[in-house]
């Protein structure tokens, strides 16, 4: 039997148009466009049906909102369709596809995010091979898990980060193998992929969450980030250097205990990408460990921030946060990193 996705359309280069203020969304004319992708009438290619959120964004506007409304057509059609092609920008759709990964528990099918740098409705767009082959993927029942399909990579949807403004191969995956080998032929490599759930499957939807996100550099003063903590932070992502290093821990190290006794949570994630934050391997990041600081280890910044905001949704406890920060709940982090 023919295999039914569902194209949940948020917005983003892959269906805008041009406008005398430049290229943006228009709902209107994105059937059209899909219409013209020379695929999708071969017999072979799943049916589908197009849903497109309430307000078309340029994906830098994306909040917690969209996600709740991503999650939500996802949650009512569940049954009606055997996956999902989410199209969306491709600024943001690191955090996305983070998100959506901890907020659809006991996810069963694929959830597969994509997205183009050249519009569908230009010459030479790298739109229609990923919207194409993610309809493929999400019709193929191999994947049951959040991912991300873009420039001929497919990855785990909370493992990406957007390394290119430019180039077609826009993201990578720094510490979590391709889930697929991308040829002539489509080739799951099954020991990377989710086992998928038997859980009953249950959207968790999010409230809005005061997180910071802090890059170290040369030079840093603790007493900016007193200000950032003293505006109300409940959570910040430190982005330190190397395994998880910060220049000036004397003068960091009281800002951080203070922040510790009003309860909020510090992660400290890498700005190297690739590898993982290993806290106290260097006297650079030990003045962390007594703070109370989480380590991040591989996970990147995107997976960080929205895990914060599933967790300060869904606990009050502090300790537990913390606890669950530092634990694997959606394949987002490498546990026996090497
Ligand atoms: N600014 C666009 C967006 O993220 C870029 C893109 O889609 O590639 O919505």
């Amino acid at each position: 039997m023919k295999k039914h996705v569902c194209i949940i359309y948020t917005g983003g280069t892959i269906g805008m148009m041009p406008t005398d203020d430049g290229y943006a969304p228009n709902p209107s004319a994105f059937p059209e466009l899909l219409d013209k992708i020379h695929d999708i009438s071969l017999p072979d290619f799943p049916s589908y049906e197009v849903i497109c959120l309430s307000r078309l964004l340029d994906s830098s506007d994306i909040t917690f909102r969209e996600w709740n409304e991503i999650g939500r057509v996802i949650r009512d059609r569940y049954e009606d369709f055997d996956g999902f092609v989410v199209l969306h920008g491709t600024d943001t759709m690191a955090y996305s596809a983070s998100a959506m990964s901890f907020m659809l528990e006991g996810l069963d099918k694929a959830v597969v995010f994509t997205g183009s740098q050249i519009p569908l409705c230009r010459m030479r767009s790298d739109g229609t091979d990923n919207l194409v082959t993610s309809m493929l993927v999400a019709a193929s029942g191999e994947v049951r898990e959040v991912c991300l399909y873009f420039g001929g990579q497919l990855m785990r949807g909370n493992r990406v980060t957007k390394i290119s403004a430019d180039d077609l191969e826009a993201f990578s995956s720094p510490n979590y193998p391709r889930l697929a080998e991308i040829g002539t032929a489509i080739v799951y490599r099954k020991k990377f992929l989710s086992q998928g759930s038997s859980d009953k499957f249950r959207l968790f939807e999010l409230n809005e969450a005061p997180i910071a996100v802090i890059k170290m550099f040369p030079g840093f003063q603790p007493r900016l980030l007193e200000s950032v903590l003293a505006g109300g932070a409940r959570g910040v992502v430190l982005e330190a250097f190397g395994a998880g290093n910060i220049p000036n821990g004397k003068e960091l190290e009281p800002v951080l205990l203070a922040a510790r006794e009003r309860g909020t949570v510090i992660v400290v994630t890498s700005q190297c990408g690739k590898g993982n934050v290993s806290l106290g391997a260097y006297a650079a990041s030990s003045y962390l460990t007594r703070t109370g600081a989480v380590s991040g280890h591989d996970m990147t910044t995107e997976a960080a921030v929205t895990k914060l905001y599933y967790l300060f949704t869904k606990y009050s406890d502090t300790e537990t946060i913390k606890a669950l920060m530092e634990s694997d709940l959606a394949g987002e982090i490498s546990l026996d990193y090497k």
